[in-house]
């Protein structure tokens, strides 16, 4: 964009703040635009002129900032050390359920980074449905992978349950994941839009589509724009998998959003024998990645180690996906 248009478009959106209107800017083909929601149009009209290059939109659209009226490009989030999610490529996070010690975190991330896994994952702070089990390492969990995903090259992605966890979180992780039970916790949603890191935001089990991008909206509408969805499986009456994943999500999601679309088979299926044909159908469905557990001895995982890769297993996978990805229009895994 010209240095001038871009002073006009600041110019006018210091106008429409003035005037009371909330402004985003969001990343266009026709680089960067200023959109102001809410507005009246008449007013706004009047004011710049026909020539603005201002999107007026009325709040009746459900999800505004999520939809792809307003941004007519996918979304990519960046990640550090030049990784990125969404926009043609195929991402795979992967690690285990549970940081549990050092040894078993960094013995992972050193077989799935070998693989090709481009984000490590690992919970510190763990939703189990007992308050008996495992409730993760907490702040001691997120140094140890700060200093593990330094230490084989990979950005790290973790989970917040609480807001008042969100701080520290973002001090440590590269990605906040809220997970699948939080995906409708307004108040969290909105102070993840507050925050400068991406949110990987999981679909809550019992949710719609139009459910899952209005909670993406939260994050959206305080300003946070770098949003990865991520389909989980849904529950239904099904008991042979732990969940059912809803793969029609993926292309559904994709007509009506920017945002880029992953695919968790892991907690999906519940089950590791199940993961490598439900990655398959993720990325022939349009996905942008994958999240996957993986632990180097799931026998003695304290959390999910029935659906977690053993690292052969993991490598596997990631052969067929790097065969498989051009086939489907997806550069090979990056
Ligand atoms: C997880 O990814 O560790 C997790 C708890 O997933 P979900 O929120 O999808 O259940
Ligand atoms: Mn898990």
């Amino acid at each position: 964009m010209q240095d001038n248009a871009k002073t006009e478009v600041e110019q006018n959106r210091k106008e429409l703040e003035a005037r009371g209107y909330r402004t985003y800017s969001i990343a266009t083909s026709r680089g960067n635009v200023c959109t102001a929601l809410n507005v009246n149009e008449d007013e706004c009209r009047s004011f710049f002129g026909s020539s603005c290059s201002y999107s007026f939109l009325s709040p009746d659209a459900p999800y505004i900032l999520a939809g792809k009226n307003i941004k007519d490009t996918s979304t990519v989030v960046e990640l550090p050390g030049g990784s990125c999610i969404g926009g043609g490529t195929m991402s795979v996070i992967a690690g285990p359920c549970s940081i549990e010690s050092e040894e078993q975190l960094y013995e992972t991330a050193c077989a799935v980074k070998s693989s090709g896994a481009t984000v490590l994952r690992g919970g510190a702070f763990k939703p189990r449905t007992s308050p008996y089990d495992f409730q993760g390492m907490g702040v001691e969990g997120l140094k140890l992978m700060r200093r593990v995903g330094d230490a084989v090259g990979l950005p790290i992605v973790t989970e917040v349950l609480d807001a008042d966890d969100l701080g520290v979180i973002s001090e440590y992780a590269d990605i906040i994941q809220i997970g699948a039970r939080n995906c409708q916790n307004f108040a969290l949603l909105k102070k993840a839009g507050r925050i400068e890191k991406p949110v990987l935001l999981k679909r809550g089990m019992m949710m719609t589509i139009k459910e899952f991008l209005m909670a993406a909206e939260y994050i959206l509408s305080e300003g946070n724009m770098n949003v990865i969805l991520c389909e989980r499986g849904i529950r239904t009456f099904e008991t042979e998998t732990r969940n059912t994943l809803d793969i029609s999500a993926v292309p559904v999601l994709k007509q009506k959003t920017h945002l880029p679309v992953i695919v968790d088979p892991s907690h999906a299926a519940g089950n590791w024998k199940l993961i490598e044909p439900l990655a398959l159908a993720a990325l022939a469905a349009g996905a942008d990645g994958l999240m996957i557990e993986a632990h180097v001895r799931p026998e003695e995982a304290l959390c999910d180690g029935g659906q977690s890769l053993r690292p052969d297993k993991f490598q596997q996978l990631m052969e067929k996906l790097q065969v498989m990805a051009p086939m489907f229009g997806t550069c090979a895994v990056s």
